[in-house]
């Protein structure tokens, strides 16, 4: 299985190597030819506002039409940038899961924070690392809510594309991208 991992910014070598321990062989995308050859797609934690900046259009192009068609794994900043609505302050997404997020949403004193959890990955409880991380405010009818925080979905799914406001790649736990490479095994949940 080819991944790619969007690679302008952000924490992508950890998704890389996650990925790779688990069998996948993974593309840094940073260009629009990157595209043609994967059969999924990691967006991963950083800044969204500087993904936006960075991404130059003809890339953009290709990353929009991607995540429309195929399986796609947001983290954090790659969550927002799914999103079909965007708040704190509002900032254009992808729409590519229908949820509204809001940035920054946890408040200084929680900038930072690593919670267990249940999640329908089942097994033990999910170690989730929130940095800086973004809340699911709303979600629409077609999302399946795989793991909470208190009452917030923090790892969602819809058809082929699933994103996680926290970071899975810097626990030792891989099932939440186990769980991803499923998804483009089998096209969908
Ligand atoms: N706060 C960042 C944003 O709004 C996301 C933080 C992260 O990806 N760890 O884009």
């Amino acid at each position: 299985m080819k991944i790619g991992v969007l690679a302008l910014q952000g924490d992508f070598d950890a998704h890389r190597r996650r990925l790779e321990e688990l069998g996948a062989t993974v593309t840094l995308v940073r260009k629009a030819e990157d595209f043609d050859h994967i059969d999924g797609l990691v967006i991963p934690g950083g800044e969204s506002t500087t993904f936006l900046k960075l991404l130059p259009k003809n890339v953009l192009d290709r990353l929009r039409d991607f995540v429309h068609s195929k399986p796609t794994f947001g983290t954090c900043a790659g969550a927002i940038l799914l999103a079909k609505h965007v708040t704190n302050p509002d900032q254009p997404g992808l729409n590519a899961l229908d949820i509204t997020v809001e940035r920054n949403a946890y408040g200084r004193q929680n900038d930072s924070t690593i919670l267990h959890a249940d999640s329908a990955l089942g097994g033990e409880p999910l170690e989730m690392v929130f940095i800086r991380a973004p809340r699911i405010s709303r979600v629409g009818d077609g999302i399946e809510v795989l793991a909470r925080r208190g009452d917030d979905p923090v790892l969602v799914r819809q058809g082929s594309v699933m994103a996680a406001t926290f970071h899975p790649e810097l626990s030792d736990d891989p099932r939440v991208h186990a769980e991803f490479l499923k998804l483009v095994k089998n096209g969908t949940a």
